[in-house]
Formats: structure tokens, C-alpha cells, sequence
């Protein structure tokens, strides 16, 4: 654990999340020590760096992280407790992801109640879809999936293993909400993950507000 305390690419990881934490606290999507952030470590993709549990976003520091196994076991006893969420970060980086991004927005907490009937949220026309990885046109039509609330992180995490195995034929966003909860958004690295979240974060405001002008 030392030894990869002292890489740089650890280093610069911690400090690019430590951004995020201050970043998205301000925007108001880590408020009140929610949220967690998480990215995998070195080419081999054997570790895992994720932020502690209940730490203050606006006031993360380089101590609030802990640094797990690919099974989301802590790499030794000592370090800070991370998330009861882990289990959702370890399943998107099992299918790919670099990187991990989950917030408590307000407008994924509303919209996500809101849209939980339709179990999901379609985007489409918008230039902002371009914003996705792969995503070339406005022309595009997205599906950002919702799932019910639960304490029960790996009875979720399955959930959204087989929903994702069997998408029902629709462009999955890389991301979905959990009801009246949250977002987790996921990307190859931490710039694309972020950049994943802000577009979803655009689109949900975009979606919120537009039904008030109803
Ligand atoms: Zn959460």
C-alpha cells in the first residue's frame, strides 16, 4: 500500500478526485458527505481507489481514501472504511469503467422519484448527447435506466448487472439514477467520468425544467 502511495499516478489521481470533491460540493452535487468517487490504479487494473464513507466532499483530503482489490476488499486493515456503495463502483469497473462517479443531486433525487413509473428517462435531439463517448449526433436517442432505492448494495448491483446484460434494445447511457437517491455515472478515466456526469447532470436539468414551462 506504501509502494503505491508513493506513484505519481496515485498522487495525481487523489488530487484530481480531491478536485472533484470540492468541485461538485460546490455545485451542489455532494452535499451533507454524500457521494463517492472511485478509479481503478495502474495498467494491470488490479486496484481500486475510492473515497472513505462519510467524509465532507468540500473538505476532502489526501487521508479520506482508501485503496481496495478488485473485489472491493480493503488492501489493508488500517485504512479509513470505504462506501457501502462500493459494490456498485466494483460492478462498473468489472464492465470497463476507469473511473466512477456518484452524486446526490437535486434534480436526480426529483427526477429519478419522478420518473421511476417508466423505470427510466429518454434523451433525444439534444447536442448535449454528444458529450457521451462514441455519441456523434444530436440525432441520437439515450436511455438513462432507474432503479428502486435499497440498502441491499449487492442485490442492486446484481440488478444492474442483468439489466445492463439484457438492455431491452436501447442505447444505455453510461449512467443511471437510483430513486430519490442519486446518480452514478462512469467513464475510461476520471475526465471522461466527469465529463459522463455533467452531461447527465445537464440533461436532467434540462428535462426538470422544461416540464415547468408546461
Ligand atoms: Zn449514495
Amino acid at each position: 500500500v506504501d509502494n503505491m502511495k508513493a506513484s505519481t499516478e496515485f498522487s495525481d489521481q487523489c488530487h484530481q478526485l480531491i478536485r472533484i470533491g470540492h468541485d461538485f460540493w460546490n455545485r451542489g452535487w455532494s452535499r451533507g458527505t454524500s457521494s463517492n468517487y472511485s478509479c481503478v490504479v495502474g495498467h494491470s487494473r488490479e486496484t481500486i481507489l475510492i473515497t472513505a464513507s462519510g467524509l465532507d466532499k468540500g473538505a476532502l483530503t489526501g487521508d479520506g481514501f482508501a485503496l481496495l482489490n478488485r473485489d472491493g476488499v480493503p488492501l489493508d486493515a488500517s485504512q479509513p472504511r470505504s462506501s457501502a456503495e462500493t459494490a456498485l463502483h466494483v460492478w462498473a469497473i468489472d464492465n470497463g469503467a476507469g473511473s466512477v462517479l456518484h452524486t446526490h443531486s437535486v434534480w436526480a433525487t426529483i427526477l429519478s422519484q419522478k420518473f421511476l413509473v417508466q423505470r427510466g428517462i429518454w434523451f433525444e435531439s439534444l447536442e448535449m448527447l454528444k458529450g457521451f463517448e462514441g455519441i456523434t449526433t444530436h440525432a441520437s436517442r439515450m436511455w438513462l435506466p432507474i432503479f428502486e432505492n435499497s440498502q441491499d448494495i449487492e442485490a442492486l448491483s446484481r440488478q444492474v448487472n442483468a439489466y445492463w446484460k439484457s438492455n431491452h434494445g436501447k442505447t444505455l447511457t453510461p449512467a443511471f439514477l437510483i430513486a430519490g437517491h442519486g446518480t452514478y455515472a462512469w467513464g475510461s478515466d476520471i475526465e471522461t467520468a466527469t465529463r459522463h456526469l455533467e452531461v447527465i447532470e445537464f440533461l436532467l436539468e434540462c428535462t426538470a425544467r422544461s416540464m415547468t414551462l408546461r
